[in-house]
C-alpha cells in the first residue's frame, strides 16, 4: 500500500513503524474472510482491511479520531485472526494498538464511556479493588434489574464461584525433593486470574515444584499491563509495563531467571512485545527485550523443558473427550496451537478439535464488557461448536476464554495446565466434580 508521511511525521517512531506495516498490505482482503467482526456485521469498515485504511487515514492526514472512526475500532476484538491469515505478514496488532492510543489522544468520548472505560483501566488491573468489586457485585445482583443495561450485563459476567485459595501466597516456592532445582522460573500470577482462579497459579506451582522447578512471584507484580494497553490508555499501561520489567530483570540479574511463565495467554502475549514496545527506548529496551525473550507460555514451557512424569492413579485413571478451545492470543498472537493438544494427548486422554476453532469466543480482555451484544454473538457461536461435538469437559490457556466459555455452558472447563498437574501426582479438578 502507497503511504504518504512525511519526512517529519516518520521521525515519530511509531508513525515510522506503522507506515512500516502500511506498506506491506496490498489490499486483498483474505483477512476480512477470517475476521469475526466482519462475518457478523457484513461491513468492510468492521473488517481489517476496513480498519487498516481508517488507522492509515487518521495518521497520515494528523486526523483526530470521530465517532463513527472509533465505533469501527472499538468493534476489533485484537483476536488477529487476520494476522494469522494474511499472506504478506502485516502486522496488525501493531498497528491497532498505534490506532487506539492515537483515539484516545485525539478523542473524547461520551462522559458515560469514559467513566465505564476509567473504571475498568482502575479495577480489573488491581487484585484488591476487584475483591472489593465482587462483594458489591454480591450485593447488589438481586437488584440488578433496576440497574442501567450496560451495569446489568457487567453484573452477569462476573462468575458464580470463587474456588477457595489453597497455597499461601509466598514470593518463593521451593522444588520438591531436591537441593538444588533444575531450573528457576518467575510467574506471572496475574490481576483477575488471582481473585478469580486461584487454582490456575496453585497448578502450575505444584506441577513446576514437582518436576524439580523452583517458582518465585516477586512482589509487586500483579498485571502485565494488557489491559490499560488495548484500551489505548498507553501512559497508564507502559508505567506498569517499566515497573514489571524492572522487578524481573532485578530478579534475573541478582538471583538468576531460566524463564518468565505467563499461564494466560493474553499476558503472555503482551510480554513478549515488551521488546517492541520499548525498542527506542534507550533505557529499557535492552532490559525490555530480555524479558520477553524469557516469557514462555505454560504450555511451551513444559512442552521445551520439562520431562513430565505422569503417574496413573485412581483419580485419573479415566479417559475423556476433551474440547480444546485455543484462545486467539495463543494461536493467533504467540502461534502457540498444537502444543498444548499435545501436551493432552499424552495424558491419555482425546483432543477433540471445536469447528470454527479459529473464530474469538468474544471475552477478548474488556471486549465483552465493553461490546456485550457482539460479543454474546459470538458466544453463542462458540457454544454451538462446541455442544456440537459433545465433549465431556473444555479445556483451554486463557482466563478470560474460561470466564467468558464457563458463563454459557454446563459443560466444565478448565485451564490446560490443571490437567497435566492432576495426571503427573496433581489432584482431580473439582470443576469436574464426578465425572
Ligand atoms: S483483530 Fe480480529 S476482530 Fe480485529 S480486525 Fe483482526 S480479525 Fe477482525
Ligand atoms: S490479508 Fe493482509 S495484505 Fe491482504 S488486505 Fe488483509 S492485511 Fe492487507
Amino acid at each position: 500500500m502507497e503511504t504518504s508521511f512525511s519526512k517529519e511525521q516518520l521521525k515519530d517512531k511509531d508513525n515510522k513503524s506503522s507506515e512500516k506495516i502500511l506498506r506491506k498490505c496490498v489490499h486483498c482482503g483474505f483477512c476480512n474472510a477470517t475476521c469475526p467482526t466482519y462475518q457478523l456485521l457484513g461491513n468492510e469498515l468492521d473488517g481489517p482491511r476496513g480498519r487498516i485504511y481508517l488507522i492509515k487515514d487518521m495518521l497520515e492526514n494528523k486526523k483526530p479520531a470521530n465517532a463513527q472512526i472509533v465505533k469501527h475500532i472499538d468493534r476489533c476484538l485484537s483476536c488477529y485472526s487476520c494476522m494469522t491469515t494474511c499472506p504478506s505478514g502485516v502486522n496488525y496488532m501493531h498497528l491497532i494498538d498505534h490506532g487506539r492510543s492515537h483515539i484516545e489522544k485525539t478523542y473524547t468520548r461520551p462522559l458515560r464511556e469514559r467513566i465505564t472505560r476509567s473504571f475498568l483501566s482502575k479495577v480489573l488491573p488491581n487484585p484488591n479493588y476487584f475483591r472489593i468489586i465482587r462483594l458489591i457485585v454480591f450485593i447488589v445482583k438481586p437488584f440488578k434489574f433496576f440497574l442501567p443495561k450496560n451495569i446489568e450485563e457487567m453484573i452477569n459476567l462476573m462468575p458464580k464461584d470463587f474456588p477457595k485459595k489453597n497455597l499461601p501466597t509466598l514470593k518463593l516456592y521451593p522444588a520438591k525433593n531436591r537441593k538444588k532445582p533444575v531450573a528457576r522460573v518467575a510467574l506471572l500470577t496475574g490481576c483477575v486470574q488471582t481473585v478469580i482462579s486461584p487454582q490456575i497459579n496453585e497448578a502450575t506451582i505444584r506441577l513446576l515444584n514437582r518436576h524439580g522447578i523452583e517458582v518465585v512471584v516477586p512482589k509487586g507484580i500483579d498485571c502485565c499491563g494488557s489491559l490499560n494497553h488495548h484500551l489505548g490508555k498507553d501512559s497508564i499501561a507502559k508505567q506498569t509495563f517499566k515497573k514489571n520489567i524492572l522487578i524481573w530483570y532485578d530478579e534475573y540479574l541478582n538471583n538468576g531467571l531460566d524463564a518468565i511463565i505467563s499461564n494466560t495467554s493474553g499476558c503472555g502475549t503482551t510480554l513478549k512485545d515488551y521488546g517492541f514496545i520499548f525498542k527506542t527506548d534507550n533505557e529499557f529496551k535492552k532490559k525490555a527485550k530480555k524479558i520477553s525473550e524469557l516469557t514462555k507460555d505454560i504450555s511451551e514451557y513444559l512442552n521445551e523443558n520439562v520431562k513430565l512424569n505422569f503417574i496413573t492413579n485412581k483419580k485419573n485413571n479415566k479417559s475423556y473427550k476433551i474440547a480444546y478451545h485455543s484462545a486467539c492470543s495463543m494461536q493467533h498472537a504467540q502461534k502457540i496451537h498444537d502444543v498444548p493438544k499435545s501436551l493432552i494427548r499424552k495424558t491419555g486422554n482425546s483432543v477433540l478439535d471445536i469447528p470454527d476453532g479459529h473464530i474469538c469466543c468474544g471475552s477478548a480482555g474488556t471486549y465483552n464488557l465493553l461490546q456485550n451484544d457482539i460479543a454474546k454473538k459470538l458466544l453463542k457461536n462458540k457454544i454451538q461448536n462446541i455442544e456440537k461435538i459433545d465433549p465431556e469437559f473444555i479445556s483451554t490457556g486463557n482466563i478470560g476464554c474460561i470466564t467468558q466459555i464457563a458463563n454459557a455452558t454446563k459443560i466444565p472447563i478448565l485451564h490446560t495446565v490443571e490437567i497435566i498437574d492432576w495426571y503427573t501426582g496433581g489432584p482431580k479438578p473439582k470443576v469436574l466434580g464426578n465425572i
